[in-house]
């Protein structure tokens, strides 16, 4: 990837680039935005009407050619070309596209024109870039532009959608102006000690408080969301032989992986991406995470080890027709601290498992016979319930990019040290420095403070001619 300067970025150039795929298509689409789009356009194009484009209202569509001076002339391509004036354009700059034919040479021919005349090959998210700079758009919905670009599934382009249409935009301001509220609050009495401004403690413990579940549940939101987009990482783990192939063909509904009586077969960690109400849950079948014997065991048990560690969520295997072994223990001590759902296999089978006295209680468990296919709807509904807390609606979850997470993620440490610092009885000012952090945090998120190194990274994401 590319990587730009911001510097490159802040100019006031005339510039263009092909908006479209370059691919044999029907239609390609150039796009102009500068001061000088008008009048280097009337240089090239020929209006069938006659009619000077510069003098031409702001979105009319002209039928023409674009043109090659020489002598004599020749006629690059039939185009239809969009005006599009500022302020009402997407760059609030003058805007002009052009629809040609969908030919590589041919775009790149009025593409070269244009560069002839003066005017500067766009850089990656260029045009979106001078409309985040204008004001027509803010940094959260910048990356939701490109979210719309690149969105693979119909509820990830629904999400780009609604956070473009500025719905996350409006949270986040409504969380800002809740905190500006108490942080005036505190301002104005630090401030103006002279005025006497009271400031009840128990009132502002119970706002921050508010203050504090507000971030935590879009925090909590942005997370599902993310599930929804991303999917949920899920490995399958448990000694082997509990069965977890059998259970991983049972989900997956069809025999893709080779089960085995063989003890330590399934050697290599298999992926799989199967949809349980909705939800995208990328299971891994695992190797297990016992000692290994043999070298190609121990490569499997160190991918293993990653998976487990950077998984959402444990299916912790045991088999219901055996006595708890060592190595049943070994796993059990290492999902105590992950969000685990223990299933008991094999109930098909006298059972002989005792799994009271081992302080599991919090934990969801299943019963079921992955051979034959029993309890499976039991445990597609506790993976469901374990990934959605109730209270939170699907539709209108939000999703935050990670580094807008990370943001949000600061703002709510920064409101909970306030309210610890609050409750400790500490000074005022010390409330007050954490607050303004906080404000800082969120005005980051929404573009409001720039961030160098984010901007470069998120335009450098970006396609040539967005
Ligand atoms: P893994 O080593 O954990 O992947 O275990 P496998 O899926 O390979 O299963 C080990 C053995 O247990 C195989 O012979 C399976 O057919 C058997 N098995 C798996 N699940 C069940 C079950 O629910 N009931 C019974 N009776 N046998 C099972």
């Amino acid at each position: 990837m590319n990587r730009f300067k911001l510097k490159d970025y802040n100019s006031k150039d005339t510039i263009a680039a092909i908006a479209t795929f370059p691919s044999l298509s029907a239609l390609g689409v150039i796009r102009l935005s500068g001061k000088k789009s008008f009048s280097i356009m009337a240089k090239l194009f020929k209006p069938a009407k006659k009619k000077d484009i510069r003098r031409a209202k702001s979105y009319t569509l002209h039928y023409g050619w674009i043109v090659k001076k020489g002598n004599p002339p020749a006629i690059v391509d039939e185009v239809l070309v969009s005006l599009m004036r500022k302020p009402n354009s997407y760059t609030r700059e003058d805007v002009i596209e052009i629809s040609a034919h969908g030919g590589i040479l041919v775009l790149n021919k009025i593409l070269e024109l244009l560069l002839k005349q003066g005017v500067r090959q766009a850089l990656p998210g260029e045009f979106t870039y001078r409309a985040l700079t204008s004001g027509r758009i803010n940094l959260i919905q910048a990356e939701a532009v490109r979210d719309v670009i690149e969105a693979k599934t119909d509820q990830a382009l629904e999400l780009a959608q609604r956070q473009l249409r500025g719905e996350l935009t409006g949270r986040i301001e409504k969380l800002k102006q809740e905190l500006k509220n108490i942080f005036s609050q505190t301002e104005a009495y630090l401030n103006f000690p002279e005025d006497q401004v009271e400031l009840s403690t128990v009132v502002l413990r119970k706002k921050l408080e508010a203050l504090k579940n507000h971030s935590g549940k879009l925090l909590q939101e942005s997370r599902q969301a993310r599930i929804l987009k991303e999917g949920l990482k899920c490995a399958i783990c448990g000694k082997t032989n509990s069965g977890k192939s059998t259970l991983f063909n049972c989900l997956l509904k069809e025999e893709r992986v080779i089960t085995s009586r063989i003890a330590g077969t399934t050697r290599d960690v298999i992926e799989e991406v199967i949809n349980i109400r909705g939800i995208p849950l990328r299971i891994y079948d695992t190797a297990g995470l016992i000692e290994p014997k043999d070298l190609l065991t121990r490569k499997a048990l160190k991918k293993t080890r990653e998976i487990f560690e950077g998984s959402d969520l444990i299916i912790f295997l045991v088999d219901g027709s055996r006595a708890l072994s060592q190595d049943d223990f070994f796993l059990l001590e290492k999902i105590k601290t992950k969000t685990a759902i223990m299933v008991i296999n094999k109930i098909d089978l006298k059972q002989k498992l005792k799994i009271h006295n081992l302080g599991l209680k919090g934990m969801v468990k299943v019963r079921l016979s992955a051979l034959k296919g029993q309890g499976i709807k039991d445990l597609e509904r506790a993976i469901f319930d374990t990934v959605y807390s109730k209270g939170i609606e699907r539709q209108n979850l939000i999703f935050l990019s990670r580094y807008q997470e990370e943001f949000l993620s600061k703002a709510s440490e920064n409101i909970s040290q306030a309210l610890e610092n609050l409750a400790a009885g500490q000074p005022i000012d010390l409330v007050n420095f954490l607050l303004k952090q906080a404000l800082d945090d969120l005005g980051k998120l929404t573009g409001e403070v720039f961030s160098e190194e984010i901007l470069e990274n998120i335009f450098s994401q970006f396609c040539i001619g967005k």
